[in-house]
């Protein structure tokens, strides 16, 4: 096989003002010694996107596709394995050698700095590419081996693209972080994919309690389907007053303050509430503890098999939340992960 070292050909999905998208032809750079190309095949639409819409910038951070070229120091794939993309991490950071990838010390700079670690850029003059190290609302993009996970051929890859980051962040948060145990009782605020990610694994875990909360009755009810055994509605005064449980765990997906200090009320002693809204750091209140965790402190080589393990196995119907567009329909669905109407969106290539 020929290794191409010249600029390839891409079409990207480029912000051109704060609600629009438009597609762009431009040459992207050969992959470098450490780098993988792939062909995106699918990616899934975060919130984080929505927040990151600056004129010039190539979002999408959850994609999945086909390897097309790898770099000489690539050993972990070949061309033609398939691909989930998760978040960048560095690989040489004290806490990536530790098999800390979340807290790799250049975690921002290498997911929102829209950079290379060494500041270069593999985009033409204007274009901000490499977000998340990937910037997969495109046919193509390069990542590195940190933040790839190989998966079997036989697996549809548009299911799996959102696994990379809010679904393993809701899922990795129960497993990982809370290490929520069976007979547990938690409560989750927000029923996003983040929120319902938590759900169906805060079920897989044996939780006993799992309280869902939200204003959106349609959300509470795909929430019961996937695993919670109550839920609140964060309008009704009365549902909220009612609640007195002592629970061990509580997950904030919303930031919405109110919330976050019902999630503290209803703690039990010893109990732990993890926001998962961008905050920083931990407090410690009357026994209690509140912290912020960054992807569920998971490691996606090893935490995306497993939840297509339990996704194999029925246990976790990541199906049940997405909602497939083509790529060229990027802007409505945009508009609709914006205003609610869907909770993951997906885009498909053909
Ligand atoms: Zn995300
Ligand atoms: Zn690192």
């Amino acid at each position: 096989m020929t290794i191409r070292t010249q600029p390839r050909k891409i079409t990207a999905a480029v912000v051109s003002n704060p609600h629009q998208l438009h597609f762009r032809e431009m040459l992207i750079k050969a992959p470098r010694k450490n780098e993988v190309g792939v062909r995106i095949l699918a990616c899934g639409i975060c919130h984080t996107d929505l927040g990151f819409m600056a004129e010039g910038t190539i979002l999408g951070h959850e994609g999945a596709g086909i390897v097309e070229q790898v770099g000489s120091e690539v050993t972990a794939v070949k061309p033609g394995d398939h691909v989930v993309l998760s978040y960048q991490s560095c690989g040489i950071c004290p806490a990536c050698q530790q098999q800390q990838p979340f807290n790799c010390e250049h975690f921002s700079k290498l997911n929102f700095g829209f950079q290379r670690l060494d500041g270069s850029s593999a985009y033409p003059e204007g274009v901000q590419g490499h977000f998340f190290g990937q910037s997969a609302f495109a046919n193509y993009c390069l990542v590195t081996e940190q933040n790839l996970v190989k998966v079997a051929d036989d697996l549809p890859l548009s299911l799996l693209a959102p696994l990379g980051c809010g679904i393993q962040t809701g899922a990795g948060t129960v497993f990982n972080t809370l290490k929520v145990q069976a007979g547990d009782s938690l409560m989750v605020m927000g029923t996003g994919t983040v929120g319902l990610a938590a759900i169906m694994a805060a079920k897989v875990a044996g939780a006993k309690t799992i309280i869902a909360v939200d204003r959106d009755p349609a959300r509470l009810a795909l929430a019961i389907k996937l695993g919670a055994t109550e839920t609140i509605n964060s309008d009704q005064e009365s549902d909220l007053t009612t609640l007195c449980p002592h629970l061990n765990h509580v997950i904030d997906t919303t930031g919405i303050g109110h919330l976050d200090e019902l999630g503290q009320d209803v703690l039990k002693e010893g109990g732990t509430l993890v926001r998962l809204t961008g905050s920083a750091g931990e407090t410690f209140t009357r026994g209690r503890k509140a912290i912020s965790v960054i992807q569920g402190d998971s490691v996606a080589q090893t935490f995306i098999p497993k939840l297509i393990e339990l996704w194999q196995q029925g246990r976790f119907p990541l199906e049940k939340l997405i909602t497939y567009y083509h790529f060229d329909d990027i802007n409505r669905a945009l508009q609709d992960s914006r205003n609610g109407k869907v909770i993951k969106a997906v885009l498909v290539w053909d």
